[in-house]
């Protein structure tokens, strides 16, 4: 069902050796409405496929989506993440426990010492919270679906979102607002996203979901 393999990498921080998993392919069978894949397979299966998206140090907990190899840290970036990572109370706790969330949480406090982009910390807040509701995280899931939501709010002010991506991201802070439980808010992103698309057959899907899902939120707010 899914492809993966070990490969050695070397943490471009700390300089630790290890061996990292990687999901090369998995099969999906459709998304859910916050556009998270569905896998065959047991809910705790197809969380460790996401999970195998980011790779974590475990000398020094510093984290990525892209490739370690791939990384050029500057002599400055290497020490403000060393500085965030030993400073960042989350990891403090839960660093020797590892949960299933512990990666992307990494990545995203790494994230924003390399000066990743809004619409990508909050896209690793939005996998956060997939494996989080797969495992049955449930007071985490919302901890990171918030944090996604504030990535992506900030990500439409301040990124220059265009087409697909502009449309998926209002699409996405509509549905956020829903799953916590703001359906009035919820409507308006949903209307937002819908003036995005104009019809654009190719993000037909995405208007489907935005009738559907504003649908459940109506009913929700009524
Ligand atoms: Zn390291």
């Amino acid at each position: 069902m899914a492809e993966s393999r070990r490969a050695y990498v070397v943490c471009p921080v700390c300089g630790h050796a290890f061996r990292a998993v990687h999901a090369s392919t998995y099969v999906t069978v459709g998304r859910e409405a916050d556009l998270c894949p569905k896998i065959p397979g047991r809910p705790s299966d197809g969380a460790r496929l996401i999970r195998s998206s980011v790779t974590m140090c475990p000398a020094c907990s510093f984290a990525a989506g892209e490739p370690f190899d791939r990384l050029d840290l500057t002599f400055d970036e290497r020490y403000g993440i060393e500085e965030r990572l030993k400073e960042d109370g989350l990891l403090k706790v839960f660093s020797k426990g590892q949960p299933p969330w512990l990666g992307f949480h990494a990545a995203e406090v790494c994230g924003k010492e390399r000066s990743l982009e809004s619409r990508d910390l909050g896209d690793l807040c939005l996998r956060a919270s997939w494996v989080c509701r797969k495992e049955k995280e449930r007071p985490f899931e919302s901890t990171f679906q918030l944090r996604a939501l504030r990535h992506f709010m900030r990500a439409l002010q301040e990124d220059d979102l265009v087409g697909r991506e502009l449309s998926v991201t209002t699409y996405l802070v509509g549905e956020l607002n829903r799953r916590l439980g703001n359906h009035r808010e919820a409507l308006n992103w949903y209307v937002n996203a819908g003036r995005t698309t104009e019809g654009d057959p190719r993000v037909a899907w995405l208007d489907r979901l935005i009738d559907r899902q504003s649908k459940l939120a109506r009913e929700a707010a009524a």
